[in-house]
This record gives structure tokens, C-alpha cells and sequence, in this order.
């Protein structure tokens, strides 16, 4: 499947990469004359008009005739930057100095085209740094903003043209007049060419649908990959991949065929050339980004900072600088850019190395498009003369990328499902191991209450035959003491196995014996068991008259209820302490509140207290008998009656448990 999709980015980028090549070699100028009778233009193409064109620095021809000084004549090769050209200047007294031009100034180039008979031509015209006016034949054919001889006057354009000339005779005279005040590098640079006019109209039709087409790849791919990671935000990779798409969309559309300068034809030289070349400054730092992302193992991270600091930097000088300053950077950004993409080879290589994945696709797409990186750099650095194939380079990757993202997202689903399946399954296992242990639970407390009843029987034997000892007159008063001591014991445990036995008669719903009953009476029975309790902790009970209060209640357990909490307000008090018992009526809803001057209770536990078995653990816990039974079946009957119960304490000091019951 990978090598399927490696062979498909092969054959359509050699396709990208040789559909303009013409068929046969073209002829070059000599001496400011191109023979072109030999010349088919029907079948062999357009031509370039390259090769050695008469120049004359510092020259604009004059007059109808366009004359120029003959004496400063002098061949310059086409396409090239006139910098570093040297012209020579004879003095009056015949004394020669040469000079080396620098990218500023002006200049004419002149060529004289032969040609075979008069055929319809069509021109294409290169953008040129900065301004020129063309003639052919002695008259204007076309103007490229305004060329001056001071830069103060002159005004840089920059757009592709397309033209037709009406040709009488069987030759034509060129004549370029240059200015370049706004370019690090001036001069004709780029190849004007000629042909039959359709064949040039098509290949105006032909270069625009190409970057159209390829424009429009790249903007969907852009928000294509934005979009997945607005969704998905742990994967930074598209983020990276989604911009890089936007800024090269970008740079198609200002650079090649200059299809934005047709657009929007008012905008500015200026603008433009700095959005081309942050397109590239920006477009370096974020590819490098989206490399990282991917195999963060395999990137070096100086490197990465390297990279960063010089873009961000000759960034800034594009936004700062005046134009002809910042495009002294592009030299370097040139081999920044031949680094990172030595440096991405290497990367990928490492990463198929160590078998990341889809580092091996990665690298074919990539391969591509270093390719037309190189080709792009030595093309406009006039080392070769092959034109710009990045944005074809770059569709190559895109479609070697998009198959690794896709793959890295199909992934991502299928980790997802599985993410989905293990949770299911571990929600099932909670809900089993959930399950069991309330099958466990009621298991225990059947247990327990069966047991409590096995135990009953022989303990009411023990509970009676103990007290009645203790009434014996005949027997010795040490053997009526430990029938008391067996009389007390068996009385706390008969009342921790009605405890237990109420547990699961509670838990199956029991039918509650609900009349309105005296509080004043109810507190009464509840109070009855504690009076030895009480007096043995000497604590002071301060309870308001209640003759007027009634509540509906099932009354064996409501005084239960409040008989524990009266209880625990008792033995976890201080010696001599106060037990408080306050009754509010509210609305519909009644409050009774019992409060102590005991030990008190974290507020960590305010919850807790009222769970099943469950016992602060505290030195006064281990001294005061008890299961944790007491106030989870207050709780419990309270809440069979519609009502519930809090707590509220100051540790050390009190305690304040608050029954809220409805009224009827
Ligand atoms: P037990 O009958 O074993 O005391 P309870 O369910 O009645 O069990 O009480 C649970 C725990 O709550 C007790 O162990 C005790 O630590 C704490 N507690 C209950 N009432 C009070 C109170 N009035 N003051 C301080 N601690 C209390």
C-alpha cells in the first residue's frame, strides 16, 4: 500500500516537473542579436529571449529613434542581476576606469530578435527589479511602473503581463529601460518569451490553472488540517501542517504568474514584496515546527532554536526595513532553508531508522519537495534556468502528508474505540464488583441477624437466671456482685442484638405504627434506660417543658432514635457536663436539637458517624462500649418518618445533633 502511494507522488511530480520542458535546445543571443529563422515557432515553442543583450548603465534612450550612446556599450548576459557587472568608462583623456554596478541605478538593455517572416507574436513580461518601460520597434509597448533616475521618482510594480506585437519585417528591436532603486538586486532577471500568441495565451491559461489548482489544494488543505485541530488539540501537527498550507498558499498567489497583482491590481509594491517574503521567513520556522511535532525524538533541538531565532529575526527586519534592505536577507534565509531541508532529510531518515511512524512516506513526499526547493534557490539565484516549482514540490508532500496524517487520525480512532471498549469494560466490572458487595453486605447482615437470634434465646436464659442471683437472699454477696456483673453484660449485648436485628428490619422496609404521640412522654421513655448512665457522669439534663408538643411517629422507634442520640450525648460528654434538649417548631417542619458539652466531633466525620459500624477512632471510643450502630439507625428511622438529621461541633467543647421533622 505505502509503495503504491510512493509510486503515484513519483510519477505525478515527474509529470509537475516536466510538462513545460520544451523539445528542442533554444538558440541564445550573441552580441545583442538572437537568430531565431531558424526558428519553427509552430513546432518547436515559445522561446526565451536569453543571452548576451547590449547594455548601457546608467543610460535611458532618447528621443523618437531611442537613441543611445554608442561609446558606453557593452554585453550583458540575460537573465542575470546586473550587481557585480563591470563597465568600463574612458575619460576624456582616453584614461579607462571600470566600475562594479551595484544593485541600485538604472540601465537600457537592447536585442535586436531576427526572424524568418512576420508572425503573429505574443510576449510574456517578467516582473523585473524594480520598473521598466519596453519598446519594441521605437515604440512604448509596455510600462512596468516609472522608471527614473532617481529613486525619489521612480515607482516599483511588479505583475506578470501577457501581450501581443504587430510585427512588420523580419526583425525586431528590444529596447529595456530599467530602473532599481526598492531590490537588493536589479536588472533583468527573469527571461521574457516569445511565441505564436495562442501558444503564449496558453500558457498563460496553462501557469494560472496550475497555481489556481494549486492554490486552492493548499487553502482546503490549510482549514482542512486547522479544523482537525481545532477538534483535537493534544496533536499539534495539523495546527503546524495548517498554516504552513496557508502561508505557501499565499506565496503562490504573490509569486509565479503574480495572480493576486490581478485581483487586487492596487496593491502596493511594497506590501507585496514583504508578504512574499515573510510567506517564506514565517513559512521555514513553522514547517521545521510541524517536523518536531511529528518525531520530536529524531529533530535536533538547537536546531530548532536556531531556526526560530533567525526567522523570527529576519522577519522582523521584512516588517521594519525599507524593501531594498530586508531582500539582502534572502541570501541567508536561502541557506537556512538549504539546512533545514538537509537537515529534514536527516531527521526522517533517523525516524525511519528507528521505525517512527510513517517517517518513510514522509521522507518520499519530502524528497520531492526539497527537490523543487533546490531547483527554486539555484533558479533564482540564476545558477540554472528551470523557473519555480515549489508550489508543485509542495503538492507532492501535501499528498504524501495528508496520507500520514489521515493514518495518524485513523489511529487515533481506532485508539479512541479501543479507550471506549476497555472503559465499558471496566464500568462493568464496577458494577459488578458493586453488586457483589451489596450481595455481600446483605449476606453479613443476614448473618448477623441470624445469629443475633441464635444468640437471643440462650442470652434471655443468662439476662434472667443473672437477676435472679441477684435477688437470691440465700447466697453469698460475692456470688450475688458477679451475677450483677453477668446480669449488666448480658444486658448490652441483648440490646446490640436488637440493634443488629433492626438493622435488616429496617433495610426490608418495615411497616412503621404511626399515632401522634406527647414528645414530653416519648423523651421520657427514651430517658428511662439512661438514668444509671447519668447519674454515674453526674451530667445535668436541661430539657423545656414539652407537655404541648406532639409529633405522629411510630413511638417504640422513634424514642429509639432520639434514645441514642440522648445516649451518645451522654457518654461521649465531659464528668458532670450538660446535656441540652431544645424543640423548635418551624413552618411545617419541627427541630429538635440535643446539645452537649462533650468531646466533640471533626467535621471530616460529620458524614461519616452516620454510616453502618462506623466509630471515631478515639481512646474515649475504645472505653465507651458500642458497634456504630447507634446513630446510623437514628438516621435511618428518621429518615422512614420523613425527617433527617446533622451534626454540628466545636471540638473539645460540644456537639449538636439537629432532627428536622415534617409536622404532620
Ligand atoms: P456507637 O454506638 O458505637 O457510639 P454511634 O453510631 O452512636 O456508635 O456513633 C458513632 C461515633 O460517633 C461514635 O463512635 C463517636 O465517636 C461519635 N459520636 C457520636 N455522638 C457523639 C457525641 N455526642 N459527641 C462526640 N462523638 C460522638
Amino acid at each position: 500500500m505505502k509503495v503504491l502511494v510512493c509510486l503515484k507522488l513519483i510519477i505525478f511530480s515527474s509529470f509537475l516537473l516536466t510538462c513545460s520542458n520544451s523539445k528542442q535546445i533554444p538558440p541564445k543571443a550573441v552580441k545583442g542579436v538572437l537568430d531565431l529563422r531558424d526558428w519553427d515557432f509552430e513546432k518547436d515553442g515559445n522561446v526565451n529571449l536569453d543571452g548576451e543583450w547590449e547594455f548601457f548603465w546608467k543610460e535611458f534612450p532618447v528621443g523618437e529613434n531611442l537613441e543611445l550612446p554608442e561609446g558606453v556599450k557593452d554585453y550583458i548576459s540575460v537573465p542575470g542581476v546586473w550587481n557585480g557587472h563591470i563597465v568600463r568608462h574612458t575619460s576624456e583623456t582616453g584614461e579607462v576606469t571600470e566600475e562594479e554596478i551595484p544593485g541600485k541605478g538604472y540601465a537600457t538593455y537592447k536585442l535586436k530578435v531576427l526572424l524568418d517572416k512576420g508572425v503573429p507574436l505574443g510576449i510574456r513580461l517578467p516582473e523585473l527589479g524594480s520598473s521598466y518601460s519596453m519598446y519594441v520597434n521605437n515604440i512604448l509597448l509596455y510600462k512596468s511602473g516609472t522608471i527614473a533616475v532617481t529613486e525619489e521618482r521612480s515607482v516599483p510594480y511588479r505583475n506578470v503581463k501577457y501581450l501581443s506585437m504587430k510585427l512588420e519585417g523580419q526583425s525586431i528591436d528590444i529596447v529595456i529601460a530599467i530602473s532599481n532603486y526598492q531590490n537588493t538586486s536589479g536588472g533583468m532577471w527573469n527571461s521574457f518569451k516569445i511565441g505564436r500568441h495562442e501558444s503564449i495565451l496558453k500558457m498563460r491559461d496553462g501557469n494560472v490553472s496550475l497555481e489556481l489548482f494549486i492554490a486552492g489544494v493548499l487553502f482546503i488543505k490549510g482549514i482542512y488540517h486547522l479544523s482537525l485541530f481545532y477538534l483535537r488539540r493534544e496533536d499539534k501537527s495539523p495546527l503546524y501542517f495548517g498554516i504552513f498550507c496557508l502561508l505557501i498558499f499565499l506565496r503562490t498567489l504573490l509569486t509565479g504568474e503574480r495572480y493576486l497583482h490581478i485581483l487586487m491590481s492596487d496593491l502596493s509594491f511594497s506590501l507585496s514584496i514583504a508578504l512574499e517574503y515573510l510567506t517564506l521567513y514565517l513559512g521555514v520556522p513553522v514547517f521545521f515546527e510541524f517536523l518536531y511535532s511529528l518525531y520530536p525524538n529524531e529533530v535536533n533541538l538547537l536546531i530548532r532554536k536556531i531556526i526560530i531565532f533567525f526567522s523570527l529575526t529576519f522577519s522582523s527586519l521584512v516588517i521594519i526595513l525599507p524593501s531594498y534592505y530586508f531582500t539582502k536577507t534572502l541570501i541567508a534565509m536561502q541557506i537556512i532553508l538549504l539546512f533545514v531541508t538537509i537537515n529534514g532529510i536527516y531527521s526522517l531518515i533517523k525516524g525511519m531508522f528507528a521505525k517512527r511512524i510513517g517517517a518513510g512516506t514522509f521522507l518520499v513526499g519530502f524528497m520531492f519537495f526539497a527537490i523543487t526547493i533546490i531547483n527554486d534557490i539555484l533558479h533564482s539565484r540564476n545558477i540554472i534556468n528551470t523557473g519555480y516549482y515549489v508550489s508543485s514540490g509542495l503538492v507532492a508532500f501535501i499528498f504524501a502528508q495528508s496520507y500520514l496524517l489521515s493514518a495518524r487520525f485513523s489511529m487515533a480512532f481506532t485508539d479512541a474505540k479501543e479507550a471506549r471498549r476497555i472503559a465499558e469494560e471496566q464500568r462493568q466490572l464496577v458494577q459488578s464488583a458493586k453488586e457483589e458487595i451489596e450481595r455481600l453486605g446483605r449476606t453479613k447482615d443476614e448473618f448477623l441477624a441470624n445469629l443475633s437470634h441464635e444468640i437471643k434465646t440462650p442470652l434471655v436464659t443468662i439476662y434472667g437466671y443473672s437477676e435472679l442471683i441477684t435477688q437470691e437472699e440465700d447466697l453469698p454477696e460475692s456470688t450475688k456482685e458477679y451475677g450483677a456483673e453477668i446480669y449488666k453484660s448480658a444486658g448490652m449485648l441483648n440490646s446490640y442484638m436488637d440493634d443488629v436485628l433492626l438493622v435488616t428490619d429496617l433495610e426490608t422496609n418495615l411497616q412503621l405504627d404511626k399515632k401522634p404521640y406527647s414528645l414530653k412522654e416519648l423523651v421520657e421513655i427514651s430517658l428511662q434506660p439512661l438514668e444509671p448512665l447519668l447519674r454515674e457522669k453526674e451530667i445535668q439534663l436541661s430539657i423545656p417543658d414539652l407537655s404541648g408538643s406532639t409529633i405522629i411517629c411510630d413511638s417504640v422507634l422513634f424514642s429509639r432514635a432520639i434514645g441514642n442520640i440522648l445516649k451518645n450525648a451522654i457518654v461521649y460528654n465531659k464528668t458532670g457536663g450538660t446535656v441540652t434538649l431544645e424543640v423548635k417548631q418551624k413552618g411545617t417542619i419541627q427541630e429538635i436539637s440535643i446539645q452537649d458539652t462533650g468531646i466533640g466531633i471533626e467535621s471530616e466525620y460529620y458524614e461519616k458517624i452516620f454510616d453502618k459500624f462506623f466509630r471515631i477512632d478515639s481512646s474515649l471510643s475504645y472505653e465507651v462500649s458500642g458497634v456504630g450502630l447507634g446513630l446510623f439507625l437514628a438516621k435511618r428511622i428518621l429518615e422512614l418518618h420523613g425527617g433527617s438529621i446533622s451534626v454540628r461541633s466545636e471540638v473539645g467543647k460540644s456537639s449538636e445533633f439537629l432532627v428536622v421533622l415534617p409536622v404532620n
